[in-house]
C-alpha cells in the first residue's frame, strides 16, 4: 500500500484524528494553511473526484455534511471553506480523494 492517506486510515502512519466513522476519517493537515485545517477522506481508496460516479453521491455528501459538523465543533461560526482539489491543474498533490476544511481566518477569492 503506497498511498499515504490509506496508511493514515490504517493507522500505519500517525495522524491527529478529528473524527471517524464507518465511511470516513478526518485528521489535521500536517502543513496547516489556516488555524483550523482538517482533511476528510473516504476510508476506501478513490484517487480523486474525477473517478467518482453517481454511486458515490452519498459518500461525497457525507464528507461535506461532516465538514459542516466539524466546523461547528471547532467554533467556525463566522465561516469556513471546504475545498476538493482535483488532478494536477486542480492542485491535488495526494492521490486519495480528500476534502479540506479550512477556517479561523479570512479567506480570499479566487484561490491561487
Ligand atoms: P492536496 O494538495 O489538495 O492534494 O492536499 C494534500 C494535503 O495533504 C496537503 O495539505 C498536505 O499538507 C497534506 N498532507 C500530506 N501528507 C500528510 C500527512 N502525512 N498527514 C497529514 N496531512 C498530510
Ligand atoms: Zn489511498
Amino acid at each position: 500500500m503506497d498511498c499515504i492517506f490509506c496508511q493514515i486510515v490504517a493507522g500505519a502512519v500517525p495522524s491527529k484524528k478529528a473524527y471517524e466513522d464507518e465511511q470516513i476519517y478526518a485528521f489535521a493537515d500536517i502543513d496547516p494553511r489556516a488555524p483550523v485545517h482538517l482533511l476528510l477522506v473516504p476510508k476506501k481508496h478513490i484517487p480523486s473526484l474525477a473517478q467518482t460516479t453517481e454511486a458515490d453521491a452519498s459518500l461525497l455528501g457525507h464528507l461535506q455534511a461532516t465538514a459542516a459538523r466539524l466546523a461547528q465543533e471547532h467554533g467556525l461560526d463566522k465561516g469556513y471553506r471546504t475545498v476538493m482539489n482535483t488532478g494536477p491543474e486542480g492542485g491535488q498533490t495526494v492521490s486519495h480523494l480528500h476534502l479540506h476544511l479550512l477556517g479561523g481566518r479570512q479567506m480570499h477569492w479566487p484561490p491561487g
